[in-house]
């Protein structure tokens, strides 16, 4: 399943295409980490500007716990439903007023895609369900994805992407088969979950890390950005 673009040669194959969020279809200029800078004030009473913990490739959960244990304290189940519960709240209100950035050929691709009959498209995230759901909303690009998984399912990536994979298989109807999976993501992290789904990896260079980087990181494919639609398509077997 890694390797060429799918041979989708039943009218019942279908194609998983699955996408992170931050850095891979959009910037939120810091209004993600401020949110959680925020929420740390208002729900434990921190001031941590969190400057320790890397965002990039992170899922919410592996955050929260990684802050958890720099004061000390173990993340009990009430603290993580508390926190998860403020953090959407402290999101909109960091998010006021500022225009994320939606990084070019986004929202033309997940258009194309979403009218490729071939095409399921789903989420492999860190932000927990309600801030990837803002954060969509914030762009116009909600409405495009079928199914997600998120980052207060799990801290691992890994694991994330597998439940993304076992919605996709859940969403196939009967008789259709998933031919091939794409997950597109802008970290070694993304490249390393995808491959551990054996989904073929796509990585762009809009985020943190450049095309060496991501090349170096083992992607099956690079690209500057998503801007090419048509390329985009072809490389996923669609054109
Ligand atoms: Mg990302």
């Amino acid at each position: 399943m890694r390797t060429g673009p799918p041979t989708l040669g039943a009218p019942d194959d279908r194609l998983g295409v699955l996408f992170d969020i931050d850095g891979t279809l959009l910037d939120t200029r810091g209004a993600g980490q401020r949110s959680f800078v925020r929420a740390l004030e208002t729900v434990f009473g921190w001031r941590d500007d969190i400057a320790y913990v890397s965002f990039a490739g992170n899922t919410d959960l592996n955050v929260l716990q990684q802050v958890m244990a720099a004061h000390g304290r173990e993340l009990n189940e009430t603290d993580r439903r508390t926190f998860f519960a403020r953090l959407p709240e402290e999101l909109e209100r960091a998010a006021e007023g500022v225009e994320l950035i939606l990084f070019p050929g986004v929202r033309e691709l997940l258009e194309a895609l979403s009218a490729a009959p071939r095409a399921l498209l789903g989420l492999v995230t860190g932000n927990i369900e309600a801030c990837a759901r803002i954060k969509l909303r914030h762009c116009e690009l909600h409405g495009h994805f079928v199914l997600g998984a998120f980052g207060d399912e799990h801290a691992d990536r890994e694991r994330i992407a597998h439940l993304a994979l076992q919605r996709l298989h859940e969403a196939l109807a009967p008789g259709a088969r998933l031919s091939a999976c794409y997950l597109v993501g802008d970290t070694p992290f993304d490249i390393t979950a995808a491959s551990s789904i054996g989904a073929v990896s796509v990585a762009v260079a809009t985020g943190k890390f450049d095309a060496a980087a991501l090349r170096q990181a083992g992607a099956d494919h690079v690209l500057t950005d998503l801007s090419d639609t048509a390329a985009v398509l072809r490389l996923l077997g669609l054109r």
